[in-house]
């Protein structure tokens, strides 16, 4: 998502006496954003709380060698506001934030991640990490240690891995763009392509093989893009042809930014509608697919699976995987009313996701009662 955001750089120094430091940056649209150094540990990371009317702020922390400070809190900004937008559509009663470790995943330190649990920690609840890029359920263990303010641990009361979810909600959404574009959700016989086969997209792919899809798929791992296709008679294509394959619904599942001013023109698909988060270069690359006659399922409404599912960790009931799959079905219904809106408005269905996210933000739809429970800590 493009963040338009103007950005000052005031650092206004705050913060505890003790390590780490938090020094809040202001920035304009965010309601905190603090930059977190340890001295004994070497931490240098970003929290970004984009926004908590609607609760407490979640979103998972990336640990990522960025080659700038300004790239690493560009990528926080972004991704807290993504998760804010997602969060409103999905009605999870949680509110948008992020963080980013700036180290190699195979540098990081127990010391490193403790430190960071502590910084957490300090902000008492307005932040709840989980994982991300770089950052496993191991690392959040010891994060743990520091703080309660963890989901997505390897616990008995906890939710667990968040890609089956994420596969199961981007299923439905495929069968939303297909009922919308034929009138018909049925996936048999219908193409779809998928771009990038991880924790997801290999899911995605047995999913729609059994339901008896014809899928394209594309990896950069060859061997697995070659394993997969023999498992599921798909055809095989190379990261440099899989946005250009003629298809009926084209599944991104691997990386951002790949929905841009250079390569739409050359799409070849009735919908987009996968997985990966940010798909779009920018706003306006929504637009560029309605004049295309292409549809796209917003990705922060389509990928929401694994939000729901860690979010039904803070029930005050404890974790339900029913009560989660439940949810993470009805996003059917809720892109659905997205592609309606946008008809309605003769808008594209990116700008209606949003306008439809600021609304029930500025007006506090779906915002949470209860305290958050933590489940691990109860
Ligand atoms: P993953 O790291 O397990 O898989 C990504 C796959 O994409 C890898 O196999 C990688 O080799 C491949 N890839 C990278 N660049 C590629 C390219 N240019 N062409 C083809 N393949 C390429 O990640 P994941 O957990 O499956 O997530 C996939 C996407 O979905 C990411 O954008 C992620 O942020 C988003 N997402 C994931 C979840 C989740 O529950 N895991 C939830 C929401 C959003």
């Amino acid at each position: 998502m493009a963040d338009s955001c103007t950005l000052r750089r005031s650092f206004m120094t705050l913060i505890l006496e003790e390590s780490p430091v938090l020094e809040e940056i202001v920035v304009k649209g965010y309601e905190k954003v603090l930059k977190v150094t340890d001295k004994k540990s070497g931490l240098k990371a970003i929290i970004c709380i984009h926004n908590t009317s609607l609760g407490p702020a979640l979103g998972g922390t990336r640990i990522y060698p960025y080659a700038t400070f300004d790239a690493a809190l560009n990528d926080a900004m972004r991704l807290a506001k993504g998760m804010t937008y997602k969060s409103a559509l999905a009605q999870t009663g949680l509110g948008g934030g992020k963080s980013v470790i700036i180290a190699s995943p195979a540098k990081k330190t127990k010391e490193l991640l403790y430190a960071f649990g502590q910084a957490v920690n300090l902000l008492e609840g307005q932040y709840i990490c989980a994982e991300d890029v770089g950052c496993t359920p191991e690392d959040l263990k010891i994060i743990r240690e520091a703080t309660p303010y963890v989901v997505g641990l390897v616990h008995d009361k906890s939710s667990g891995n968040p890609a089956p979810y994420t596969a199961w909600g981007t299923y439905r959404g495929i069968l939303s763009v297909l009922q919308k574009v034929y009138g018909s959700s049925s996936v048999f016989d219908r193409t779809v392509a998928i771009q990038g086969l991880g924790s997801v997209g290999s899911r995605l792919a047995e999913l729609l093989f059994w339901e008896g899809a014809k899928l394209v798929l594309s990896d950069i791992d060859q061997e697995k893009t070659a394993n997969l296709a023999k498992m599921y008679g798909a055809k095989a294509v190379s990261p440099q042809e899989i946005l250009k394959v003629e298809c009926d619904v084209l599944a991104p599942c691997a990386l951002g930014g790949i929905l841009s001013a250079d390569t739409i023109p050359a799409l070849r698909c009735k919908a987009v509608a996968g997985c990966a988060n940010n798909q779009l270069l920018s706003d306006s690359d929504g637009d560029a697919l309605l004049k295309r006659g292409i549809l796209y399922a917003p990705d922060f409404i389509i990928n929401a699976g694994g939000l729901i599912n860690v979010t039904e960790e803070l029930a005050e009931t404890g974790y339900s995987p029913t009560i989660a799959r439940a949810k993470t079905h009805k996003l059917y219904d809720e892109l659905m009313k997205i592609y309606q809106m946008a008809d309605n408005n003769k808008i594209s269905t990116h700008a209606a996701a949003l306008s439809l996210a600021d609304y029930r933000i500025k007006y506090g739809l779906g915002k949470r009662n209860s305290r958050v429970q933590i489940s691990h800590a109860r």
